[in-house]
């Protein structure tokens, strides 16, 4: 196991240790986390452990989209507002955050869990594509935009939707090129995203 602190008492080494598992923190970072959270108000401490712990404890997935939500249905199924005819399916519901700041999408979502992934174990059976094919059955759904990201295991996730949803007679897309390939779609610009949208493509 990681190790960044050999001289570090316990508990130090410790939340050094929890921090360092988290995406994206490095072990200096997992270092200058924890030595800010030494200094800190313990107000502050007991905020961030209160707010992680809540977050565990009042968050489940939509029973409809998949979305992570503390109501259920979520507030974007439960909105009269929102076009039921198209679907935009994506791997993760931080997704869906990046397609609602860029204001140019008002259907439905659905939210994959994952990506199919040989090389890291995660076949279909292990995605959220069960719960679609049953979304579709109600026959309001005459889109179904694949927003995975333009990477490999995005597009071969794509690919396998695309075969699994044309024979159903819906419209199939995929949003356009020009979002940076092998990028996240989180960190796509708005500008990009939108037209990323409008320029869809059937999916041949
Ligand atoms: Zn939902």
């Amino acid at each position: 196991m990681f190790d960044a602190s050999p001289s570090a008492a316990a508990p130090v080494a410790r939340l050094i240790q929890e921090f360092h598992k988290l995406p994206g923190i490095g072990p200096k970072s997992a270092q200058r986390l924890t030595y800010y959270l030494l200094r800190a108000p313990l107000e502050e401490a007991q905020a961030l452990a209160q707010a992680i712990l809540e977050m565990k404890d009042k968050i489940v997935f939509c029973s409809v989209c998949q979305n992570v939500t503390d109501t259920d249905p979520c507030l974007i199924c439960d909105n009269p507002q929102r076009d039921r005819s198209q679907i935009c399916v994506v791997e993760e519901a931080l997704d869906i955050l990046a397609l609602e700041r860029s204001g140019s999408y008002h259907g439905l979502y659905h939210v994959l869990h994952g990506v199919i992934s040989p090389m890291d174990g995660v076949g279909p059976e292990d995605l959220k594509i069960e719960e679609l094919l049953e979304r579709l059955k109600g026959g309001d759904v005459q889109e179904v935009i694949l927003a995975t990201n333009p990477n490999l295991e995005g597009e071969a996730t794509a690919m396998y939707l695309s075969r699994l949803l044309r024979p159903l007679g819906l419209r199939v897309t995929r949003l356009a090129r020009g979002l940076p390939t092998g990028a996240d779609l989180e960190y796509a610009d708005d500008l990009t995203l939108a037209r990323a949208l409008e320029g869809r493509q059937e999916v041949s």
